[in-house]
């Protein structure tokens, strides 16, 4: 859903800026445009079979009920998906938007999950961030969501400028008490086209520090695990069994369909990963603009394959990844040799199972780095 009503500094998503009557009426062109694409793409997504469903954005609760009604009808009408019947169903919404009435919108229309935007629970945390929300709101949201019966979870920035270990120790404290049940923890990353670099130019803003980061990503960890949560993905903890079923896709090389700007699809076919990427930017898009193509053949499939599955802290099924990327076992020893000898990572269960060394998640994308060389 590429629509914001304000532009976070740090943000290089894809979005158009906008609110009311203007937002309402691109909100119709965006719903008119989900439904070409979907004739567009008919043959593609003929017999596929779905069992989650994702609404990301942008900010899919700046949508008012009736267009978020129209969604879901056309989700059943059009696209021949009943959400109800889906395993999980979630959604994006900031604080600022999640009141109990959108709430009861939400849930009459067969959300039964959401990602609640709270980025952070300090005023100059949400200054910094370019962030709508209150304070306030952010755990008013948080406790709005739990009360209506909806799995909540929450996500986090760390390391802003002037984060403290105290800080975000409360914060997490207030999350966990106010009932999420699932967190995503982000580090504080700034992208070159976004506008937090201009910022710093004018002395508006600095860069955060990559050792904050890491010190604050490690406090996280043991706060959460004292709590009762369970570090299962780089960026996410959960109480046992709240895991994400659907981000989990993306970590056990599922096919998945993504419709709208910016929106990715990946399918898996004879050991290959095909991306279509859909054209950036609402107008683009709407316009007929073409997807990007992407084709990865076996070894740089399977080493993609292997970098993602090493998201997920109890490892990677490493038969399952032969078996997926059409690679051979002895490929799998020697691509990933280094990284065991340097202790990033380890076998378990008799070589069954391969897996990011213990303390060693914070390493993730440098592991990355060299297995996809
Ligand atoms: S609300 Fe989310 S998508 Fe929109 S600008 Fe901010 S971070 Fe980006």
């Amino acid at each position: 859903m590429p629509f914001c009503a304000r532009a976070c500094p740090y943000c290089d998503f894809d979005f158009e800026v906008g609110r009311g009557p203007k937002l309402d009426e691109r909100a119709g062109q965006w719903l008119a445009g989900l439904d070409r694409e979907r004739e567009a793409r008919a043959a593609q997504l003929e017999g596929q079979s779905f069992d989650t469903l994702y609404i990301g954005g942008g900010t899919p609760s700046a949508l008012s009920p009736d267009r978020l009604r129209a969604l879901f009808m056309w989700l059943e009408q059009g696209l021949g998906v009943a959400p109800t019947q889906l395993r999980e169903r979630t959604m994006e919404l900031n604080p600022e938007h999640a009141t109990p009435a959108l709430l009861d919108v939400i849930a009459e229309i067969g959300i039964d999950r959401v990602s609640l935007g709270i980025q952070s629970r300090s005023a100059e945390g949400l200054r910094q961030l370019g962030r709508a929300h209150t304070p306030d709101q952010a755990l008013a949201s948080v406790a709005h969501s739990v009360a209506r019966g909806l799995r909540t979870s929450a996500d986090l920035i760390v390391g802003w400028p002037g984060h403290t270990p105290a800080l975000l120790e409360r914060e997490l404290g207030e999350l966990v008490d106010a009932g999420v049940e699932h967190l995503s923890i982000y580090g504080l990353t700034i992208e070159p086209d976004t506008p937090w670099p201009k910022l710093v130019r004018r002395g508006l803003r600095v860069l955060p520090s990559d050792e904050l980061q890491a010190d604050l990503l490690v406090l996280v960890e043991r706060e959460l695990l004292a709590r009762g949560f369970v570090h299962y993905e780089v960026a996410s903890y959960a109480r046992p069994g709240a895991e994400a079923i659907h981000n989990g896709k993306y970590w056990s090389w599922a096919d998945v369909v993504g419709l709208g700007p910016s929106a990715a699809s990946v399918r898996h076919a004879d050991g290959a990963v095909e991306r279509r990427v859909n054209a950036r930017g609402i107008e683009t898009w709407l316009d007929g603009g073409a997807p990007a193509h992407e084709r990865l053949e076996r070894d740089h499939a399977a080493a993609e394959g292997l970098w993602l599955g090493l998201r997920r802290l109890t490892g990677l099924d490493v038969e399952r990844l032969c078996r997926r990327f059409l690679v051979a076992r002895a490929w799998v020893d020697a691509r990933v040799a280094r990284q065991v000898e340097l202790g990033n990572l380890v076998w378990d269960q008799q070589g069954r199972v391969l897996r990011v060394g213990d303390g060693r998640w914070l390493w993730h994308d440098s592991i990355g780095v060299d297995l996809l060389g």
